[in-house]
């Protein structure tokens, strides 16, 4: 028997997420958290004047989508064995990619690049009809591994463009979510980046216009987009930031809630990770150092000098065990004392498509 829904989770006092599929049956195959516990002590003995403290906001890392994503390409190899041909990265995420490489995974950027009747995965930003359509034509065998979160985004894209409205996209030009979502109506949809932007647009039909975002933005930021549309058209419809997917805003809620206390917020994630660079923008905002880092590699002991609180994160697509590692990486330059600060619990899971549910 099918378990009902679980809505994206929170428990304990942050966002809401999106709709989505009912949760997946069977165990969770990747862990989503971190070093966790309240006071653990990591730390080299030495000469030590004074314990720096490691504040860990959850929730990060992993969301439910990437999970996904990668789950399927992991059971693609398991069944079929290598290549799986995988267009564009399958999660923004530089370990991510290179872990699946080593296992037989072949990225690609466009379907030419994929033999005739290969098996090919779509990635976690989802692609344009046209993809999909060009997919069919070369006898591709494609799975779609598009967060439903993003598919959900595509829907009310195709909605709003067959009752005939002009959609306006809040996005980012060139990410892959945004070239995606712009392909469901390509003669319909928009895209705007700023509030200025949106302030000039002109639509054909100002009564008929609905606005939609990226699921990995800054919620403030499409907050005050979205309210320079509703100024520019009175009339448009849409939901503030709700496309904004409960992963990304939990994350930023988390970062939220201890940049006060950090002097130094360290975000794991890779540079092309929208959602991770919204967490750095996030705390650089408040006035707190902060850098992006793509593993332990990346930390400048430098930063650390003067940091009595530093706070480690990761985007939604970065593997917990490398918030493992920058801690390791900080501890190894003093003793620290680790914190755990969630403020939510995320129950959200997402079932993998048919073919691949029991394999
Ligand atoms: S960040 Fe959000 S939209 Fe992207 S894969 Fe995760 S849950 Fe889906």
């Amino acid at each position: 028997m099918r378990r009902p829904p679980v809505l994206p989770g929170v428990r304990g006092g942050a966002r809401r997420g999106g709709g989505g599929e009912p949760p997946r049956q069977g165990p969770r195959r990747r862990g989503r958290r971190g070093p966790g516990g309240t006071g653990r002590e990591h730390g080299k003995p030495g000469p030590v004047t004074a314990v720096r403290r490691v504040l860990l906001p959850s929730p990060r890392s992993f969301c439910a989508g990437v999970e996904r994503a990668i789950e399927i390409v992991e059971r693609l190899l398991e069944l079929h064995g290598p290549p799986v041909y995988v267009r564009n990265q399958i999660v923004h995420n530089a370990h991510v990619v290179a872990d699946l490489e080593a296992r037989g995974a072949v990225f690609v950027s466009e379907l030419d690049e994929v033999p005739e009747r290969a098996l090919v995965v779509f990635s976690a930003h989802g692609v344009a009809p046209a993809v999909e359509t060009e997919a069919r034509r070369r006898g591709l065998d494609a799975v779609d591994a598009t967060c439903p979160l993003v598919a959900k985004v595509h829907a009310e894209a195709k909605r709003a463009a067959d009752a005939g409205d002009t959609v306006v996209l809040i996005g980012h030009e060139g990410h892959e979510e945004v070239v995606g979502t712009l392909g469901v109506a390509p003669g319909r949809t928009v895209l705007v980046s700023s509030a200025a932007e949106a302030a000039a647009l002109r639509v054909d039909d100002e009564e008929r216009v609905t606005y939609l975002s990226q699921t990995t933005l800054s919620v403030s930021e499409v907050e005050d987009i979205a309210a320079a549309l509703r100024s520019r058209f009175p009339r448009i419809r849409g939901q503030g930031a709700e496309d904004i997917c409960y992963a990304t805003s939990n994350r930023q809620a988390a970062v939220a809630a201890v940049v006060g206390e950090a002097d130094l917020v360290l975000v794991v994630g890779s540079a092309n990770s929208s959602n991770s660079n919204r967490l750095v923008e996030l705390a650089a905002a408040r006035g707190v150092a902060a850098h992006l880092v793509e593993d332990a590699g990346a930390v400048d002991p430098a930063w650390l000098e003067g940091a009595a609180v530093v706070a480690v994160t990761a985007g939604a697509s970065a593997p917990p065990q490398l918030v493992d590692e920058v801690v390791a990486a900080i501890a190894a330059a003093g003793p620290v004392e680790v914190v755990e600060r969630p403020v939510a619990e995320e129950t959200q899971e997402f079932l993998l498509p048919q073919r691949l549910r029991g394999a």
